[in-house]
């Protein structure tokens, strides 16, 4: 049989495949393609992205695509876990906030990297780079989003509704740029893939570092209202209270935070890759201005 027709067996799989992508069950199809992959019904090389789109059509493919997209990690809730060092309390005894979690009582996944979506070892070799793709345009949509959205509580009206609100938009947010983090590291991992992505992919990791500076400077501003909650919650308690004691820790701490460089050092909101990246593409773009 000639290399360019499928199998029979392979034929009556990518049937069932597209059947499932027209009837919406796409979470369906993603699980008969990931277990066709393994029986080796369906290619798994570098070049699956083109089988694919030659044998079921651009649109289908897109589908299918899409919903590898929003795989989600099986280890976590939304890229959080309890952090284990405080025992998800936040703090030890109300005099010390814990520097694991930032006293927010939640660490990212290490699985995924706090992104809640599978992790790169989960995405068949030759689809990544799409994949990838796909969620650093959607991470950049969500980013832009959570930056125009400012409906906090006023922390002079209600200084822990506004410390709440500030601990779910560090979250929104950090996961997100955990996300183009992510897809900067794709970098790394797309080693044994052919060249000729090369291109591709250092204009994914540009605009994930753009895009990542814009969120980690609205991250840091989201710590100064802590730091302005936490100030006020210490003057409506009495020190001696576990109330009052813990609001004093904080503020302390998320003070000593706000002028971190690069942002969060040391902490688990530090995002190295993006970090690296950014050092990257500036000596980078030094070394093009001397030549
Ligand atoms: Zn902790
Ligand atoms: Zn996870």
């Amino acid at each position: 049989m000639s290399s360019d027709s499928p199998a029979a067996e392979t034929r009556q799989a990518l049937g069932s495949l597209v059947e499932a992508l027209h009837e919406g069950r796409s979470q369906e199809a993603l699980e008969l393609f990931l277990k066709d992959q393994a029986c080796e019904i369906f290619p798994r090389g570098p070049d699956t992205l083109k089988w694919l789109t030659d044998n079921i059509g651009k649109k289908d493919s897109t589908r299918l695509i899409g919903a590898l997209t929003r795989l989600a990690c099986f280890n976590c809730e939304r890229g959080l876990r309890k952090c284990e060092n405080c025992n998800g309390a936040g703090h030890f005894d109300y005099d010390m906030v814990c520097e694991t979690c930032l006293g927010l009582g939640s660490t990212s996944c290490d699985f995924c990297g706090g992104t809640g979506l599978a992790s790169i070892d989960f995405i068949p070799i030759g689809l990544r780079l799409a994949v990838f793709a796909v969620r650093l345009e959607n991470a950049e949509k969500q980013i832009e989003g959570l930056l125009k959205e400012s409906k906090t509580s006023s922390p002079a009206q209600d200084p822990k509704a506004a410390s709440s609100d500030c601990v779910d938009a560090l979250f929104n947010l950090n996961r997100q740029i955990s996300v183009l983090e992510s897809a900067v590291g794709v970098n790394a991992d797309l080693i044994e893939v052919p060249s000729g992505f090369s291109k591709r992919l250092s204009r994914i990791t540009r605009k994930a570092v753009r895009v990542g500076r814009k969120g980690e400077k609205r991250l840091m501003q989201i710590i100064a209202c802590m730091v302005v909650s936490c100030e006020l919650q210490a003057k409506n308690t009495k020190e001696s209270t576990e109330t009052g004691k813990l609001a004093r820790a904080r503020k302390k701490y998320y003070s000593s935070l706000v002028n971190s460089k690069p942002p969060f050092a040391g902490t688990s909101l530090e995002h190295m890759s993006l970090t690296e990246a950014a050092k990257k593409l500036k000596s980078n773009r030094a070394m093009s201005h001397e030549t």
